[in-house]
């Protein structure tokens, strides 16, 4: 998979992108991401991106030009299967949506800053908006970063244990049971004794019955949806 990011702070996805499981998966050649500074594709002499909006009194909204010229300098090197605006009214990042966009081949994700984009290119240049959540952000990098560990996560190989991503949270329609590590008995907090039974019936019984009960207690319409599946 290739992600290339256009923002303003391209500088933001430095720690994000260099530790962990994104630092490895593209160590091991298993994501490329391109990080794009708008700026270098401004034609003003001062790098500007950004412009007075009109008749909407405060704040600077980004320009058209830059973003277009990116946009089209990458097009002209390969094919996206979508072009996303991180947006705060965008649609919601879930699950499901992840994995849809883990198998795309070419994506590119643009950052909005200040008041957010010229509607001319949310029109015309781009295929999806994305929110991370009914909040507003000062910037599209960090959703952008979010975005980026969520889709990684998923592609085969990137993760040690392959199989790990499959149990997480939401993979099945329901949260995730607790999980426990040594010791066993921590100042009298003791592990459940069926996790130590080393019964993998009674184990993987338990698991399920714990994942169903949490998701009724803490995502009640998700439940509702996994009692109909
Ligand atoms: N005026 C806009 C907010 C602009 S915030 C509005 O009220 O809708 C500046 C930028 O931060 C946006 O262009 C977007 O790229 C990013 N952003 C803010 N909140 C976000 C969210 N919840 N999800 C994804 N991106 C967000």
């Amino acid at each position: 998979m290739r992600i290339d990011i256009i923002a303003v702070f391209p500088e933001m996805f430095e720690g994000p992108f260099t530790e962990s499981i994104i630092k490895r998966a593209v160590n091991k050649g298993i994501v490329e991401i391109g990080l794009h500074n708008l700026r270098d594709y401004s034609t003003d002499k001062h790098h500007k991106v950004d412009d007075y909006s009109f008749a909407a009194g405060a704040g600077m909204v980004m320009m058209i030009e830059p973003v277009d010229n990116c946009i089209s300098h990458l097009k002209s090197q390969r094919e996206y299967d979508e072009v996303i605006y991180m947006s705060p009214d965008g649609e919601l990042l879930d699950q499901p949506l992840c994995n849809q966009l883990s198998m795309k081949k070419n994506i590119i994700i643009l950052c909005g800053h200040y008041k957010g984009i010229d509607e001319r290119i949310r029109e015309h240049l781009i295929t999806k908006e994305i929110s991370i959540g009914n909040y507003v952000l000062s910037g599209g990098e960090l959703g952008a970063a979010v975005l980026v560990d969520s889709l990684v996560r998923l592609i085969p190989g990137a993760l040690g244990d392959e199989t790990s991503a499959l149990s997480d949270s939401f993979q099945d329609g329901l949260v995730s049971p607790p999980v426990y590590t040594r010791p066993r008995n921590y100042k009298g907090w003791e592990v459940p004794d069926v996790l130590l039974s080393g019964n993998d019936k009674l184990i993987n019984d338990w698991r399920l019955e714990q994942a169903i009960e949490r998701t009724k207690v803490r995502r009640p319409e998700m439940y509702e949806n996994f009692k109909k599946s």
